[in-house]
C-alpha cells in the first residue's frame, strides 16, 4: 500500500531532526511542559515521568523523543510495538538501561497484551516480574531495574488499554502545525540542504504541506527538483505552486488519497454517513492507514465529520470538490 510508514520516513529525517528542545518549532504547549519537566527532573537528579506523545504520523513525536533524552543528558533507546514479539524482547531491552536512559517505544498501541502486562511493573516500581520454566516448576523471578523513562508514541489514544494510558505521568497531544510555524520548518530545511527559497515560496509549500513538518521537508525536496529541472534559481511561490500541481497537492495542499477519499464518499455515497470499513475497501487502502493518517486533517480542516453511523462530507468538501451540495444533505 502507498500509505506504509516506510514510504513516509527517508534518509533526510535525521538530518533535519533538531536537536534541542529551543530549536523545535512549533507545539508551544507540549514543549513548554517538557521544559519544566525536564529541568525539574534534571534539578531533583531522578528519571523524567513516563512521557506518552499521541498525535498523527509525522508531526515529531520521535523528533521529541530523541531531544528529551538529549536535554536530560542520558542514552537513547529505541524500538516499538510490532517490534518486541516476546515478553523476552522487552525484558533484555529493559535490563540493558541505565539510570535515567530512554527507551523510546514507537506505535505503542500495537504491543501484545503479555508484552504489555511486563510493562505494567516496570514503569510503575522498576521490576521486572518474569516466570522462568514451565507447568509444576514453574517459579517467578523479581528484577531490579534502573530507573528509567519511558517515552512512547502513538498515533490514537483510543487504541491504547486504560491501564497502560493511567501510567504515564506525562501525556502530551501534538496537534497539527500552524502555517507560520511550517514556513519557518521549511526555510530551516532548505537553509540545511542548501536550497534557496524566497519567503512566500516557503509559506506556500508549508501551506500545502497538511499541517505536518515530515511532508513540508518531503515537498520541499521534491519542489527542488523542479526547480532544478526547470532552470529557476530560487524556489518562489509560483515555482513552488507549479511543482505541487504536478505532485498532485492541491491548491488546499491535499493530495491524491485526500481527493479519492473525499470524491468516493460525494459520488457513490451521496457525502455519507458511510462506513470506514467500506471506505477502506472501495479505496484499496488498510483502514488504519485511512484513519492514521487521512482523516485527521481532513477532520481538522472541516471537510468531514464523524458521526456513530459512519463519515460524513460537510459542505466545504463538496465545495472543494467542485460538486454542488446534496439538497437536506450533509449537516
Ligand atoms: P513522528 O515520530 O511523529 O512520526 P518525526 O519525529 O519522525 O515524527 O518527525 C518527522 C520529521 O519531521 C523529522 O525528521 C523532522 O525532520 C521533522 N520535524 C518534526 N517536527 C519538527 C519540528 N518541530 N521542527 C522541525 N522539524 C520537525
Amino acid at each position: 500500500p502507498a500509505l506504509s510508514p516506510e514510504a513516509q520516513s527517508d534518509d533526510y529525517d535525521a538530518a533535519l531532526r533538531p536537536q534541542r528542545l529551543a530549536e523545535f518549532v512549533g507545539q508551544p504547549a507540549a514543549r513548554a511542559n517538557l521544559d519544566v519537566f525536564v529541568k525539574a527532573a534534571r534539578s531533583r537528579g531522578d528519571a523524567l515521568d513516563h512521557v506518552l506523545l499521541v498525535g498523527p504520523p509525522g508531526l515529531g513525536k520521535t523528533t521529541l523523543a530523541q531531544i528529551v533524552a538529549k536535554e536530560l543528558g542520558v542514552n537513547f533507546r529505541s524500538t516499538s510495538g510490532p517490534v518486541i514479539a516476546k515478553a523476552g524482547d522487552l525484558a533484555a531491552l529493559l535490563t540493558n538501561l541505565e539510570e535515567r536512559d530512554v527507551l523510546f517505544i514507537d506505535e505503542i498501541h500495537r504491543l501484545s497484551p503479555h508484552v504489555e502486562e511486563i510493562l505494567y511493573p516496570a514503569m510503575e516500581d522498576f521490576q521486572l516480574d518474569l516466570i522462568i520454566g514451565e507447568g509444576p516448576a514453574a517459579r517467578s523471578v523479581k528484577i531490579d531495574l534502573s530507573r528509567f523513562t519511558l517515552v512512547a508514541a502513538t498515533t490514537r489514544l483510543g487504541l491504547l488499554t486504560t491501564p497502560l494510558r493511567d501510567r504515564f505521568g506525562i501525556p502530551l497531544r501534538l496537534e497539527f502545525y500552524s502555517d507560520e510555524d511550517l514556513a519557518f520548518i521549511v526555510s530551516r530545511g532548505a537553509r540545511l540542504l542548501g536550497i534557496t527559497t524566497t519567503e512566500d515560496g516557503a509559506r506556500e509549500i508549508a501551506r500545502r504541506a497538511r499541517g505536518t513538518p515530515r511532508i513540508a521537508n518531503r515537498l520541499l525536496r521534491r519542489v527542488r527538483d523542479f526547480a532544478i529541472v526547470g532552470g529557476a534559481d530560487a524556489i518562489d511561490r509560483e515555482v513552488a505552486d507549479t511543482a505541487l500541481l504536478r505532485l498532485d497537492v492541491d491548491a488546499a495542499g491535499l493530495d491524491l488519497l485526500d481527493r479519492r477519499y473525499l470524491g468516493l464518499i460525494a459520488e457513490h455515497y451521496g457525502g455519507g454517513p458511510v462506513g470506514i470499513e467500506t471506505l477502506a475497501a472501495a479505496l484499496s487502502e488498510p483502514r488504519d492507514a485511512l484513519e492514521d493518517i487521512v482523516e485527521p486533517y481532513l477532520l481538522q480542516q472541516g471537510y468531514l465529520q464523524r458521526t456513530p453511523r459512519g463519515r460524513l462530507l460537510t459542505a466545504r468538501a463538496f465545495t472543494h470538490l467542485g460538486l454542488p451540495t446534496p439538497s437536506g444533505g450533509p449537516q
